[in-house]
């Protein structure tokens, strides 16, 4: 299947005719092309939502609201249809794109559907000088907004659904390695009655296409989520032209295991948060640190779980691990198990393709599980995004914080204990933007999602995504 650019509402073909191959890596194979944009493409695009800008922007939020929930209907009824082309497109299991992917794409739109009818701004009255302040929040035109390949509707709609409530126009591409059901979305967006122009969907390498919506003055605001090799890549652009930045980047999320935990719970969170979507969530816990009275009880206990799961074709309902998104990501996901070894690791689990049937060029992996010596070695300082997690044990309270500390990236990290007391102390003292204690991934969407150090700048949620989507105007009245 071929897709085309969504501008001004319409479908078109890139300006100058470039193609890329889209690949279903279930089966490593080409199954269709998509345009691989250039900055012309960019152009059109940005013309027609700076046309549509001063119409949108003063659309009222119940009209705005009423278009949303139309959009988020559309997307659930279409799930079946949706889930297939995510799992096809990106090689994740059909059965969670259809219990997670589809679903939260559709609640992203609900979401920012009461959202925007909710959003207020700050008054303050200046008691004694006779003045009252109040702000005025803004949209800030045209904005720009790119997303990864791992969860690609989900993440793709998490950006463009606030920005758009905002009142702004919006440049989107979804990552070129995953661009169907973001260029299915147009359709859907088209029948929800969302004017044309508002939403503008340019497909392509981030390299040409997503550098030309980095780069483009016009372009007043960006949000990305992507690596953050990337992310720094495009601060450097973006930056010098006091664009507004939110940067969703990597992680290499702690797991940090006491004994006094629910036990069971812990457990079967714990194969979840290690290698759902093939591991490659950017909140997944790749490095587990064991209390050591448990250490061995959960070794085995875990190998013994993860040992269960099924790798499979992703169209399989009974699969619980599908294919990873392209050759060269297995191939980097690889050389990590490759140098395992040589760090001083071992590999209690896994490690090796998966030959599938009927899907034999498809890229599979083990789910795979490495028992590290250290925390500064190679396997627990980068991100390796796959079904790899390593594992160490600690010896008390300060080791497991300085070992979950250590570490250039401050995504999220989870903590499994019953204990108030340190509960507390870690919730404080942990250098990321999410701590789950008890749980993994329970996402209400009103909460400030994002990352601290190298893994980002800015939250993205709730009212904090409104508030980056428009510009804080204050405004004195003396009277
Ligand atoms: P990536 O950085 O390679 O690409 C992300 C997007 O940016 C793609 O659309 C790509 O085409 C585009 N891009 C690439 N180079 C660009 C450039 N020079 N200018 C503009 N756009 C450019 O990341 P990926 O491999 O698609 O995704 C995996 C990464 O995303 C992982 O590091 C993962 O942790 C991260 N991620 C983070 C979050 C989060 O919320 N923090 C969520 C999901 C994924």
């Amino acid at each position: 299947m071929n897709i085309k650019n969504y501008i001004n509402g319409e479908f078109v073909n890139p300006i100058k005719g470039n193609y890329l191959d889209n690949y279903n890596p279930s089966i490593g194979k080409i199954y269709g092309q998509i345009p691989n944009s250039t900055k012309e493409d960019v152009v059109l695009a940005l013309e027609a939502a700076e046309k549509a800008f001063s119409k949108w922007s003063t659309t009222t939020l119940d009209e705005r609201s009423k278009i949303f929930s139309k959009i988020a209907d559309l997307i659930l009824e279409k799930l079946d249809f949706l889930a297939a082309a995510e799992s096809k497109d990106n090689g994740k299991p059909i059965s969670l794109a259809k219990a997670v992917d589809i679903p939260r794409a559709a609640s992203n739109f609900q979401f920012f559907a009461n959202a925007i009818t909710q959003f207020s701004s700050e008054a303050h009255e200046s008691v004694g000088l006779n003045a009252i302040n109040f702000t005025l929040r803004q949209p800030l035109g045209v904005v720009g907004c790119i997303s990864p390949w791992n969860l690609p509707l989900y993440l793709f709609t998490w950006k463009i659904a606030p920005a758009i409530a905002a009142g702004n126009c919006v440049i989107a591409k979804p990552s070129e390695v995953t661009p169907m059901t973001a260029y299915l979305l147009g359709e859907i967006c088209t029948e929800a009655g969302l004017p044309k122009g508002v939403l503008n969907i340019v497909h392509g390498l981030g390299t040409s296409t997503g550098q030309a919506i980095v780069a483009h003055p016009k372009i007043k605001a960006i949000s990305f989520t992507g690596g953050t090799k990337t992310g720094a890549h495009i601060a450097s652009i973006a930056a010098p032209m006091f664009k507004k930045l939110s940067l969703e980047l990597g992680g290499k999320n702690p797991n940090i295991i006491f004994a006094d935990c629910d036990y069971d719970k812990m457990l079967e969170t714990t194969v979840r948060s290690s290698f759902t979507n093939q591991g490659q969530i950017c909140l997944c816990g790749s490095r587990i640190f064991v209390e050591e009275t448990i250490y061995e009880k959960f070794k085995k206990e875990f190998i013994k779980k993860v040992s269960e799961l099924k790798v499979g074709n992703p169209s399989e309902k009974n699969t619980n691990i599908g294919a990873l998104v392209s050759h060269q990501h297995l191939e980097k996901v690889k050389s990590y198990i490759d140098i395992a070894e040589k760090e001083g690791g071992k590999i209690l689990f896994g490690g090796d393709s998966v030959t599938v049937k009927n899907c034999e060029n498809g890229y599979y992996l083990q789910p795979t599980i490495i028992e590290v010596q250290n925390n500064k070695c190679k396997l627990n300082q980068e991100e390796i995004f796959g079904p790899v997690v390593t594992m160490m044990s600690f010896k008390n309270d300060k080791e497991a914080l300085a070992l979950a500390n250590e570490s250039k990236y401050g995504l999220s990290a989870t903590l499994w204990t019953n204990n108030l007391n340190r509960t507390m102390q870690f919730a404080k003292q942990l250098q990321t933007g999410i701590v789950w204690v008890n749980t993994w991934m329970l996402r209400d969407l009103r909460t400030p999602f994002g990352g601290a150090k190298d893994s980002g700048v800015g939250r993205e949620g709730g009212f904090e995504a409104l508030r980056f989507f428009t510009e804080p105007k204050n405004i004195c009245i003396k009277y």
